[in-house]
């Protein structure tokens, strides 16, 4: 069997790498930038959590973990720092908010603890964070990071180059083949490939889609990060830090630096967004910048004379109901593996969910939850 992975962030190198390991499968991966994991993987706070609302979520994040595990356990050279992950809350409404994303924990996530903004100094150490802004706030403690999101990439890439696959950097896909409704291969560099295809590029998968046929139920939402050097050492790596009013996030780097980002914080983060063409050249607004430097200084106001070092855009996916669209669609041949973000914690079961579609006509146990054909409108090819 061939399969056409597109897609070489870290949810085509999963989904190359599980291929890779089944015997009878030749999987070609194609990367249309230089290196991997050049998009929104490279972009990426690469977090893990072990909290969510349902449990196909939170399987779906044990697998990744274990497989991480794995790796790290083998010679690798990826590194993990542990760090808590704080949302804060500055107003009633957003101790409203904070108690409601409480209620909505799933008991196999692990526990968390809501602490009252007066008494922040008394349970963590976070001198960095303005204690009497504070109204309230949720404390994650299972929660970390890796240092490289090369490193991830590349964990899967490379083992999945050992067990044969081709791994084609530099390589756009500019056409899908489809004939009588069934989708038969791929173009690239005017050359046709035939094979299954998975789609896993990322915020292009809409376009992709649309090349088979395919209108996915997935929509992009901009993300503004900013990369700030404090003025002064910090007494400590920064904890993942969520102001649930703004939406404004921010981690120390173990390099001493700040990553901020920010999403507009919305009731329905699908309806909020919109299929958008990420090759459109696009920069953080001025005003933007200033807005984030506030809120970021109101809560830890260290930070204040910190300059920023770097600016840019990237997409984060959106699905209607927050879980990713993952495996057959109603095109035969065309399989998509497409997230409502955390990529990075769901790439290693999206990757394994596929393959066992592909080569065991395995629905998994995740299928009523993540299959596109939950959605009113959409079947799948479901043998
Ligand atoms: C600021 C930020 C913080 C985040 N924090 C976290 C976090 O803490 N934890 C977490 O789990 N997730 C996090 N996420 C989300 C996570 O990073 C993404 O869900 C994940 O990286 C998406 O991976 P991907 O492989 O689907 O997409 P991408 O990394 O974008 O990969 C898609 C690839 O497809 C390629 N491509 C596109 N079109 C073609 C074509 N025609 N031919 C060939 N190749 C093509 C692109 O070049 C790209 O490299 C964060 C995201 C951002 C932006």
């Amino acid at each position: 069997m061939n399969v056409l992975v597109i897609g070489g962030g870290i949810v085509g190198t999963s989904v190359a790498y599980h291929l890779s390991r089944r015997d009878g499968v030749d999987v070609t991966l194609f990367e249309r930038g230089e290196t991997l994991g050049c998009e929104t993987t490279g972009k990426s706070s690469v977090g893990l959590r072990q909290y969510g609302t349902d449990e196909t979520q939170l399987r779906m994040k044990r697998y990744g973990k274990r497989l991480y595990n794995e790796f790290m356990a083998e010679a690798s050279d990826m590194r993990y720092e542990p760090t808590e992950v704080i949302h804060v809350a500055t107003s009633e409404a957003g101790r409203e908010t904070i108690e409601r994303t409480r209620a909505s924990e799933h008991p196999m996530g692990s526990p968390s603890e809501l602490v009252e903004g007066s008494e922040l100094h008394d349970v963590l150490v976070v001198p960095e964070i303005r204690e009497g802004s504070i109204e309230s706030a949720l404390y994650r403690p299972n929660g970390g990071y890796f240092r490289s999101p090369e490193s991830l990439v590349h964990a899967f890439a490379d083992r999945a180059a050992s067990a044969g696959a081709t791994v084609a950097t530099g390589t756009e896909i500019t056409d899908i083949t489809v004939r009588e409704g069934r989708v038969e291969g791929a173009v690239a560099d005017g050359e046709r490939h035939a094979g299954a295809v998975v789609c896993a590029a990322g915020p292009w998968n809409n376009a992709i889609a649309d090349m088979a046929g395919v209108d996915l139920p997935v929509r992009q939402e901009r993300l503004h990060l900013l990369e700030l050097e404090p003025s002064e050492p910090l007494t400590r790596t920064l904890p993942k830090i969520r102001h649930v009013e703004t939406g404004i996030t921010f981690r120390g780097r173990p390099n001493g630096r700040v990553l901020v980002y920010h999403a507009e914080p919305a009731e329905d983060p699908y309806a909020a967004a919109d299929v958008v063409d990420p090759d459109e050249p696009a920069e953080v607004p001025e005003s933007v910048t200033y807005s984030i430097l506030e809120s970021v200084e109101s809560i830890a106001p260290t930070l204040s004379d910190a300059e920023v070092v770097h600016e840019d855009v990237a997409y984060t996916s959106r699905t209607p109901d927050g879980n990713p669209v993952v495996g057959w669609t109603d095109t035969p041949g065309f399989s998509i593996a497409a997230l409502h973000s955390r990529g990075v914690q769901y790439a290693p079961a999206i990757g394994d969910v596929i393959t066992r579609q592909l080569v065991n006509d395995d629905p998994t146990t995740h299928y009523p939850d993540i299959s596109i054909s939950r959605f009113d409108g959409y079947a799948d090819d479901r043998p």
